[in-house]
């Protein structure tokens, strides 16, 4: 006879889904809006929800598979070709090879890794004692995810000055600083804080003269440029594969590629740099390992999502979408052009605008720029404040005000061109004041203030960072987040 009664065995959990995610809709609610064109950062709105949906079903077919092995599981490695073939097309680059990243900044670290590394094998041709620390050669205006890979792969910096006017490094005096330490040079395709094209024939010509590899940083413009002209706007200086000596570029998936975050393209021009990217072991005793990219395990939601995002728009539907930020892009460049006391700094090639003061009009007329941005966020709208920054020759880029331009700014553009002119009528003149003596700012106290409150203000914060030595700040910065993100106490 059997025993009736089944033994109990270990618990399994039960699972309560409900009250699960009713707690993270409330952490939601306090989040930015990230649809409906309201904030022009961070997102990247194409304004169609269908596309939305079929990135989160993307995203949630992959959810299981662990990208770190393409041999076990092959979907990773069929969007990732079929991604890498999208990116031939549009950057001109028929052979180019390269993967889809986490995002812009890695897909920047891995091509200075790679540029790194070649640097190295080449200097086995001279006296290893004498050869010093590789270099990279870079506007100002360069991407801070530059200055992140010199830090973590030991390399340092030779940063050229940008005209403060346009915004614009001399090609002249970014050839000058190629020298045999060079590793990398890098130029923007556009610039992410004035969203202007750095001289990338000039660059890249003069450097593969020398033999040193040029970075086409086209993080933000690498999906929006391609389609440009066809969409209307101005065509833009040629930047892509089709410039003789560009050798790699970076565009981000997760933004106007529209994805959802954490996927960005890398390609590079020729086979040999894209393989100097990776990371291979066999000299441990478990599995063989050979890394693409910084991470081991990883995720495939996000190139899920972006394939499927690609794939369903495909370069019709970029066209599409490019089309309205052109007309957005032109409405709101006029709208600021007609606002007293503001102007658009040099001559942005695509969506971004970088709003400083009009300095030709009188002071009592002037708006400054992140007086403007707070008096447009109590309206409802999110720009992103900018600090001036002293450069390496003694000039100053201006304080600025920066605005990325969506699809879904075209929904807003009523409101938003009636909110930037209000804001600026209510705070022109005005004048942001720092104590004349400074107190050391405390970071921590500032977190919990603004963790309590969900305030911050941010004009503050950029006025001492403008008055403030740029090590302190930087140290200030990594005090304040890790405070906010603390658990609370
Ligand atoms: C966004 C951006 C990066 C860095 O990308 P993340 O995706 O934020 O890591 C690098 N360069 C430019 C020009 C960018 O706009």
């Amino acid at each position: 006879m059997t025993d009736p009664t089944p033994s109990p065995g270990p618990t399994r959990p039960t699972i309560d889904s409900q009250p699960v995610l009713e707690r993270l809709a409330a952490y939601r609610s306090h989040d930015a809006p990230t649809h409906g064109g309201s904030v022009l950062s961070y997102v990247y709105d194409s304004g169609l929800a269908e596309l939305d949906a079929l990135a989160a079903s993307a995203a949630a077919m992959a959810l299981p598979v662990n990208g770190l092995d393409p041999t076990t599981f092959p979907s990773v490695a069929l969007m990732e070709a079929d991604l890498v073939t999208f990116g031939r097309t549009i950057l001109h680059g028929p052979q180019a090879v390269g993967s889809v990243t986490s995002g812009g900044t890695e897909s920047c670290l891995l091509a200075v890794k790679a540029a790194r590394d070649r640097w190295r094998a080449a200097q086995g041709e001279r006296a290893a004692t004498d050869t010093g620390r590789p270099r990279i050669v870079l506007a100002a205006s360069a991407h801070a995810a530059f200055h992140k890979a010199a830090h973590y792969l030991g390399l340092d910096l030779d940063v050229v000055p940008v005209d403060p006017v346009t915004g614009v490094p001399d090609a002249a005096a970014l050839i000058d600083r190629l020298t045999e330490q060079t590793a990398l040079v890098v130029v923007s395709a556009p610039s992410y804080p004035h969203g202007v094209l750095d001289p990338v024939a000039e660059v890249a010509g003069a450097a593969a003269t020398r033999g040193i590899p040029c970075h086409v940083d086209a993080c933000i413009g690498g999906l929006v440029l391609p389609f440009w002209a066809d969409a209307g706007g101005m065509p833009p200086a040629e930047w892509d594969f089709e410039v003789p000596g560009v050798s790699s570029i970076s565009a981000d998936l997760h933004k106007f590629g529209y994805a959802p975050k954490g996927a960005s393209l890398l390609l590079f021009a020729e086979r040999e740099l894209d393989l100097a990217r990776y990371f291979a072991l066999t000299d441990w005793p478990g599995y063989p390992v050979v890394n693409p990219t910084v991470l081991g395990s990883r995720s495939a939601t996000s190139l899920a999502a972006a394939w499927a995002v690609t794939t369903a728009l495909g370069p019709g539907g970029f066209t599409d979408l490019t089309r309205q930020i052109v007309v957005a892009t032109q409405e709101v460049t006029r709208c600021v052009d007609s606002i007293g006391g503001l102007a658009v700094l040099g001559a942005p090639a695509g969506p971004l605008l970088a709003v400083v003061t009009d300095e030709t009009v009188p002071p009592e007329q002037r708006v400054h720029p992140h007086l403007w941005a707070a008096a447009a966020a109590r309206r409802g709208f999110v720009l992103q404040g900018q600090p001036a920054l002293q450069q390496g020759d003694g000039s100053v880029i201006p304080r600025s005000t920066h605005l990325t331009i969506t699809p879904a700014t075209l929904g807003v553009l009523p409101e938003l061109t009636r909110v930037l002119r209000e804001s600026a009528d209510e705070v022109r003149g005005g004048t942001v004041e720092l104590p004349a003596d400074l107190p050391a700012p405390d970071a921590v106290a500032l977190a919990e203030r603004a963790r309590e409150s969900g305030e911050l203000d941010l004009t503050q914060v950029l006025a001492l960072i403008e008055a403030l030595p740029r090590e302190a700040t930087a140290g200030l910065l990594v005090e304040f987040l890790a405070a906010f993100a603390a658990p609370a106490p």
